[in-house]
């Protein structure tokens, strides 16, 4: 009872607490400042059998040099990997590269990025934020992997009721898709706000994406869905090249040496830069069990 008083207090009033103390916590969830770090980090997990996705924090941006901006550093990270032999891919946001204030400069920016990673031989997962943004996303997606297949893929969220739709238009070519639960607030006319029937949806979607022989990022930390999940990679009889689990840098340590013990692939998301705010308020608000922990508090 008091467990979850807390949790709903925290969660509602995160937005309010100072940079200064949230900064705190983003050591758990982000490599560090600078692209150095994330290199750091992904060198780390490649010596222990998971590769990683390097994610440049920055979101919902303004103005057109910024979107210039955030397109030449994942490039950067882009070359970087190459030149360091890393095992990692690139994350980025719709909206890091302009799509909240014009869709043709965000097309053409992702583009860029795209093809870029076609030259190094490298993937481009292109993150899916708030459903303002979902069908553009998915447009941008479709044109992106007809002129660069196997070089590109992008998320879908199962707490959206669109969702199994979604799969069903995207399934006419090739589909790459990290299938997530979704971390932002969405209304009840457009999202499932049951925690067990976006569960079901999860795996309702997996099975689909599965039957349409997509290849999917089974991103969760939920120990049920990841068990259903490994149910359904038998099932089909998937080889370990054909799917990957993934999981976000500080969570689930035990969850990731169970997966890679039963010889799964394992992706992390490793966030870098100094937009970390909103990134690492999404996970406290998902989690308010961290700070109760960092507090020493037992209710
Ligand atoms: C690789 C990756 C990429 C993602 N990309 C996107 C995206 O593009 N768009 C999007 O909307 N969402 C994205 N997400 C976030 C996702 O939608 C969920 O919000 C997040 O993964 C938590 O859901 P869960 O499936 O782990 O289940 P939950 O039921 O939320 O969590 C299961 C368990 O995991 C642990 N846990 C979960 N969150 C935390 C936390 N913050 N701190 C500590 N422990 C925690 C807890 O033990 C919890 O009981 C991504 C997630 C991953 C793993």
């Amino acid at each position: 009872m008091l467990n979850n008083i807390f949790n709903f207090t925290i969660s509602n009033t995160i937005d309010y607490v100072p940079e200064q103390i949230i900064d705190f916590f983003s050591k758990k969830y982000v490599s560090g400042p600078s692209l150095s770090d994330a290199v750091k980090t992904t060198i780390d997990l490649n010596s222990k059998g998971m590769m990683s996705t390097i994610d440049v924090l920055g979101e919902f941006v303004q103005n057109e040099d910024q979107t210039i901006f955030f397109r030449n550093e994942c490039i950067k990270v882009l070359e970087t990997i190459k030149e360091e032999s890393l095992n990692a891919n690139l994350s980025l946001k719709p909206t890091q590269m302009g799509l909240a204030i014009n869709k043709a400069l965000c097309y053409e920016n992702i583009r860029k990025i795209v093809r870029r990673a076609k030259e190094l031989d490298n993937f481009v997962r292109i993150d899916m934020e708030n459903s303002p943004y979902t069908t553009d996303t998915l447009k941008m997606y479709k044109l992106l992997r007809e002129e660069f297949p196997g070089h590109v893929g992008t998320v879908l969220q199962a707490y959206l009721r669109r969702t199994i739709d979604d799969i069903d238009k995207l399934s006419d070519k090739n589909l790459n898709i990290r299938l997530c639960k979704g971390i932002y607030v969405e209304s009840y006319k457009i999202a499932y706000k049951n925690p067990e029937l976006i569960n079901e949806n999860y795996i309702y979607c997996l099975e689909k994406l599965f039957d349409n022989k997509a290849y999917v990022g089974i991103a969760t930390h939920d120990e049920k869905l990841i068990f259903h999940a490994m149910k359904l990679i038998r099932k089909y009889n998937l080889q370990p090249n054909e799917y990957e689990f993934q999981m976000l840098l500080g969570i689930g340590d035990e969850l990731r040496d169970f997966i890679l013990s039963k010889k799964h692939r394992l992706r992390i998301y490793v966030p870098y830069g100094k937009e970390w705010l909103s990134y690492v308020r999404r996970r406290l608000k998902e989690n308010p069990n961290i700070i109760k922990t960092a507090l020493g508090l037992k209710l």
